[in-house]
């Protein structure tokens, strides 16, 4: 037996709690299918005594559990930091807020400055995607100063990279633990979202896996990934979003229709999750395809 009642150092480490799966829309929504809407993630970073959240969800009963795992870790919450501006990443810092008012949330002044500018229109939209029960729009964040925040003094690096679903984007860093919480930048078994970016973006997003890739991650928190994917099946992220631009840009160019673009897709990754996802894309990008010839 020993006296030595010195415990070692907590080391920080990251949980990544992943959403529901839910319906969408619950309205009609003129040229949108009916499917499902990926499940989306938030990542606790915690040290001994703090949390770092990153993401803060949107429907509110995932908001719900998230602020109860948050609780029953037993440290405190100090900062919620949104990785870019859409809603279903942020909408839950407003709840969580309230719930621990001690926390302050932040975001890059880019992405800040973007979740202004379309909040009315996304809330519009998760309206009609997701009805009551999704989160209303609320609070802002707040500029962040520097790209490092702490968690009992382990530093989480903020990288702004140029492309993911959509820009301004970012990821962040955790080097003590070799962490990358990917945003949307990098997608783990589900369809990525294409359709809001144009064929030269799918270019820079190819450019922002590199960037993952050159960290050379242990583990990566995808933004939308499967309830029971593997966040260390790290080679095989990386390697099958850079193959799916890739595929889906080639296959764009000769898509006689969405439809067909669809087709080819399913047919190359018969087992991403959430075909909506790919079905939306191709709609917008046919449509802005055909729209522009
Ligand atoms: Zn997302």
């Amino acid at each position: 037996m020993t006296t030595d009642t010195h415990s070692p150092a907590v080391p920080v480490r990251a949980t990544v709690f992943v959403g529901r799966w839910p319906k969408v829309p619950v309205e009609e929504f003129p040229g949108i299918p009916f499917g499902t809407f990926a499940p989306t993630t938030a990542t606790l970073v915690s040290g001994a005594t703090e949390v770092v959240l990153i993401d803060a969800l949107y429907l509110k009963e995932d908001v719900q559990d998230l602020g109860d795992l948050i609780e029953r870790t037993g440290k405190k919450l100090t900062t919620i930091y949104i990785t870019h501006d859409h809603a279903d990443h942020y909408l839950g810092l407003g709840p969580l807020l309230e719930r621990f008012p001690e926390a302050k949330c932040v975001a890059l002044p880019h992405v800040i400055e973007s979740i202004k500018e379309t909040m009315q229109m996304q809330t519009e939209q998760w309206r009609l995607l997701f009805g009551d029960a999704c989160v209303l729009a609320g609070p802002v964040p707040d500029p962040l100063e520097g790209h490092t925040l702490y968690v009992d003094g382990s530093p989480l690096q903020i990288i702004e990279v140029k492309q993911a679903d959509i820009h301004p984007t970012t990821i962040v860093h955790i080097p003590e633990i070799d962490v990358v919480v990917a945003g949307d930048s990098i997608y783990h078994e589900i369809h990525p979202m294409l359709g809001l970016s144009t064929p030269a973006e799918w270019q820079d997003w190819l450019e922002t896996v590199d960037v993952v890739e050159r960290l050379r991650p242990r583990m990566i928190a995808c933004g939308h990934r499967r309830p029971d994917g593997d966040d260390h099946a790290v080679d095989t992220m990386i390697a099958q979003t850079r193959a799916y631009l890739q595929d889906f840009a080639a296959a764009y160019e000769v898509a006689k229709d969405a439809e067909e673009l669809v087709a080819t897709m399913t047919a190359k990754y018969p087992n991403h999750g959430n075909v909506w996802t790919l079905q939306f894309s191709a709609i917008m990008a046919i449509g802005r395809r055909d729209a522009a010839q």
